[in-house]
């Protein structure tokens, strides 16, 4: 613990009486809880007073103002951190969150999982407010997927999207069907602020690069607009749905992981018609496609990826990797798309995939990475 934490019990977290005079602090689901004895009605007012706000020391002067022993307190304290219960806030957490007292409510709520994930300076919340992502495309997936970003913290989100919204678009945490006709970045824009109302929407600045963009539209490896992204050294994740499949990834650190066009070439040794069948996917707009359960689930699948990314601390799952969703089950997917030998992105000198960190298994992989084997179908004899 270092000396500038602020402890922090979280709101939500269960206050259970146990007998006259034990507390149980959470312990209700699958996670430790911590009996507090003896606990009289001091000892509650404690521990809902740990709001993040006040350093340790000063929550233990004011404990033994309130009549309690400081170092029994501090032996709570450190049981509760043991537990998993209990996160510090470091001061910057609190001047990175916006100001005022819905902001405040807003951010209770998301800092205590962005604490916990933490890495061992505990930069991972001041980083997210530093963050700038650019999502290319306000689709069903893309504009909610902004909004969840916004929502958790990510301090510049913004949509790009040439394009007027369709009823098609509208969609559950994105654009809506009053939309209808408008320009679609600015009714992106309106969701993200439904979400939350003070981040920042404007577009990097100019000669300031993202530090992540998501692709949430229909794209293909030759499109000048992604060869640009990884030319300038640009993260970027790819997050759709095509057709009913959700796909989110792979996320490319260029020059580092495998790229989208280590993919294709993947696919094209697997089916040398390949890109004669990719140029005709994104030939002309595609329509909105994918049930409303696909499109949230890609986004959040997607949105828990770029966190992981921005946090620095968790191993994104889709480096060298698609995560795919199908109906009906949705069960995640995971696909290996290793760095292909004839790309010029450098992921094979780097290292490849021995470079990239292991991600959560999530499901079973296909046995050959990008091999599509069509059914046989004849149109008449
Ligand atoms: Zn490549």
């Amino acid at each position: 613990m270092s000396d500038t934490a602020h402890p922090l019990l979280p709101a939500a977290t269960p206050l259970l009486r146990s007998g006259p005079d034990a507390i149980q602090v959470g312990g209700v689901d699958s996670t430790d809880g911590l009996l507090v004895t003896p606990a009289g009605g001091g000892v509650a007012a404690l521990l809902r007073g740990l709001d993040g706000r006040r350093p340790q020391r000063a929550v233990l002067v004011d404990a033994a103002g309130a009549g309690l022993d400081p170092s029994a307190v501090a032996v709570v304290l450190d049981g509760l951190r043991a537990a998993g219960l209990l996160v510090d806030v470091d001061a910057a957490d609190l001047l990175a969150a916006d100001a005022g007292p819905a902001a405040t409510a807003r951010t209770a709520a998301e800092l205590p999982a962005a604490l916990s994930s933490s890495a061992a300076d505990g930069s991972s919340w001041q980083g997210r407010r530093r963050s700038v992502v650019v999502i290319e495309g306000a689709t069903r997936v893309g504009t909610p997927l902004a909004a969840v970003l916004a929502a958790s913290g990510v301090g510049r989100v913004s949509v790009r999207d040439p394009g007027r919204t369709t009823a098609g678009d509208a969609v559950v945490g994105g654009l809506t069907a009053a939309d209808e006709g408008r320009p679609r970045s600015l009714a992106a824009a309106d969701a993200i602020r439904r979400a939350s109302p003070l981040t920042d929407l404007r577009p990097p600045p100019d000669g300031a690069r993202a530090d992540l963009v998501v692709l949430a539209r229909a794209w293909a490896a030759s499109d000048p607009l992604i060869a640009g992204i990884h030319r300038a050294g640009v993260p970027h994740l790819v997050a759709t749905v095509r057709g009913e499949t959700g796909t989110v990834g792979p996320l490319v650190v260029p020059g580092v992981t495998s790229c989208l066009r280590c993919a294709d070439l993947h696919r094209r040794d697997a089916d040398p018609r390949w890109p004669a069948l990719a140029a005709q996917l994104t030939a002309a707009d595609s329509p909105s496609s994918g049930a409303t359960v696909t499109c949230l689930l890609t986004a959040v699948t997607a949105a828990v990826q770029v966190l992981a990314y921005l946090d620095g601390t968790a191993a994104p799952a889709t480096v060298d990797a698609t995560v795919e969703l199908r109906p009906p089950d949705l069960a995640p997917r995971l696909r290996r798309w290793p760095a292909h030998p004839a790309c010029d992105c450098g992921a094979v000198s780097a290292g490849g995939r021995s470079a990239s960190p292991a991600g959560p298994s999530l499901g079973p992989e296909t046995a050959t990475s990008g091999r599509v084997h069509p059914r046989q179908g004849t149109m008449g004899d």
